[in-house]
Formats: C-alpha cells, structure tokens, sequence
C-alpha cells in the first residue's frame, strides 16, 4: 500500500491510499479521484515542503540583541550616506529624472516613489538606488 498526499485545485491536502503507483495513475486518469473536502476532481500529488526550519541548535540563530545590533549599525551606514542628500518626498522621481535629463543641476537626493516608478527609472537609466532601510521624511522639520 502506498500513500500519497494528493491536492486538489482548491488547495485541499489530504492523503489517500493505493495499493501500487499504478493504481493512483489509473484512478486518476479515469477520474476516480476526488477532494473528500470539496469534491473537485481536479486532483494531483501534493509536492512537500522541505523541511527548511532545522530542529534543534544546528544553525545559529541571531538573538534579538544581535539583530537590534544590526540594525543600528545599518542605519547608521544610511545616515552617513543620506548626509548632504536632501529629502524630497514623493518629488523623488520628478526631480532624480529632470537631472537625468540635465533640467535640474545634479545633487544627491532621496524620497519615496512607488515600486512602478523606480523600475521605470531604472529602465531610463537614471542611477537610484534602493535604501536598506525606510526614511523618516524631515518635512516636518522645515
Ligand atoms: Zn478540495
């Protein structure tokens, strides 16, 4: 007897029993087969997750202190680099494309745009890069 775990299009697991490999092609080929929860016929063999999580203390876990460490650290790296760059908000992809194209003098910037925006950037050529970390914008400091 061999078991499968099967699935159907609605995304139920469930396990069935056949009594050779060739009894689940025939019964699936036939149409024999079925989801017990919802009935769809459209059944096929699940295909398992590999266990990724490992049990135990095999691999080394970062501690929160480390991981709060890390992210200090990185966010210092981004103040440094983000020093002498000015904040522009959503302005970002008007102002980092008009000094693309030479209508705007050059200066280091930073700002939000949408995912679109900054592939359509990037597409054009204009040089960004996204930041590690989000921005807290300064307008309210002006
Ligand atoms: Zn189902």
């Amino acid at each position: 007897v061999i078991v499968f775990d099967l699935k159907c299009a609605g995304g139920h697991v469930f396990e069935a029993w056949f009594g050779s490999s060739g009894d689940y092609e025939g019964q699936r080929a036939g149409g024999l087969l079925s989801c017990p929860i919802c009935g769809d016929g459209a059944v096929e063999k699940a295909v398992m997750a590999p266990n990724v999580a490992a049990k135990g203390n095999s691999r080394s876990a970062v501690t929160p202190a480390e991981a709060k460490a890390m992210l200090a650290a990185l966010a210092r790296a981004q103040a440094k680099v983000l020093e002498g760059s000015q904040w522009v908000g959503t302005a970002f992809a008007d102002k980092a494309r008009a000094m693309h194209l030479g209508d705007e003098p050059t200066a280091p910037i930073h700002g939000q745009t949408s995912l679109a925006e900054a592939k359509a950037l990037a597409d054009e050529g204009v040089p960004i890069a996204p930041l590690p970390l989000p921005v807290t914008p300064a307008e309210t400091q002006n």
